[in-house]
């Protein structure tokens, strides 16, 4: 994977998701309600955000550092955090579409996408794996093929040509990022066991890991034809949301978007 240009990025977006920091395994880690577990929880993946960003500064000081907390119910410990220039909360579904477009925007765009504690897709056995909903969703695919939230949110940003260069989280998500980008960087901080059981690096190890993984993308060892995407849909493009009956909960309806702007049709979802 080393034709076309290395990506060094300028200004990074972090996409943070809380189910894929290592020492994360169980739900009641991250749902609402985890109390002083889900605070701990939240402090593991601040550390391993705080430094992914120390590394980044380390190899460019002048960086831009921008931070999406994706994990629905809050995923970040602010009064952590260390070393962004931005920070977004995710408020409600929509949150994505609308943080990403306000962090593409001249006159400081983002340039790059680092996904950091992001879990694998519903139904492929990897810790805590569930695709946007713990609890409703069974699968989403796009033209037919099943995408979890990372190809989701990597697609769109490939979309309007920003690349994702970098990855961590257990290792069943790991390969799920590499089967759709197979030059990003990508760091395992636990091995999948169970859905709701991992073996994790310590804290430690996990934050250096994630360190030395960011360190290889500021030495430009990410090229553009590493992360261009394996599956790319030919439009028209249709997003097919499949709802299921899990743990009692009844369904809500299945949704479907369809058109012919990749970028529009999946930030509907
Ligand atoms: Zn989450």
């Amino acid at each position: 994977m080393s034709e076309g240009a290395a990506l060094i990025p300028r200004h990074a977006f972090l996409l943070t998701d809380l189910e894929g920091a290592a020492g994360v395994t169980h739900w009641r880690q991250t749902r609402t309600g985890g109390g002083p577990e889900q605070e701990a929880a939240r402090k593991l993946l601040s550390g391993e955000v705080n430094a992914a960003i120390a590394s980044m500064r380390e190899a460019d000081p002048t960086i831009r550092v921008s931070v999406w907390d994706g994990h629905g119910t809050g995923g970040l410990d602010w009064a952590l955090l260390s070393g962004a220039d931005h920070v977004y909360r995710h408020d409600h579904p929509g949150s994505f579409p609308a943080v990403f477009e306000a962090a593409t925007r001249e006159p400081d765009p983002i340039d790059a996408v680092f996904f950091i504690g992001q879990h694998a897709m519903e139904g492929t056995g990897g810790n805590l794996a569930h695709t946007y909903s713990s609890t409703r969703v069974r699968e989403h695919l796009l033209n037919g093929v099943a995408i979890g939230e990372f190809g989701t949110r990597a697609l769109h940003a490939w979309a309007v040509n920003i690349p994702t260069v970098f990855f961590s989280g257990d290792d069943i998500a790991c390969r799920e990022a590499q089967e759709l980008m197979p030059g990003l960087v990508a760091v395992e901080v636990k091995r999948s066991i169970s859905v709701t059981e991992a073996e994790c690096l310590t804290h430690e190890a996990a934050c250096a890991a994630i360190a030395a993984g960011v360190a290889r993308v500021m030495n430009g060892e990410v090229h553009e034809e590493g992360v261009t995407p394996r599956f790319q849909p030919d439009g028209p493009f249709e997003y097919r949301e499949i709802k299921r009956a899990k743990w009692g909960l009844v369904p809500r309806p299945n949704r479907r978007h369809t058109g012919d702007d990749l970028a529009d049709v999946l930030k509907r979802i």
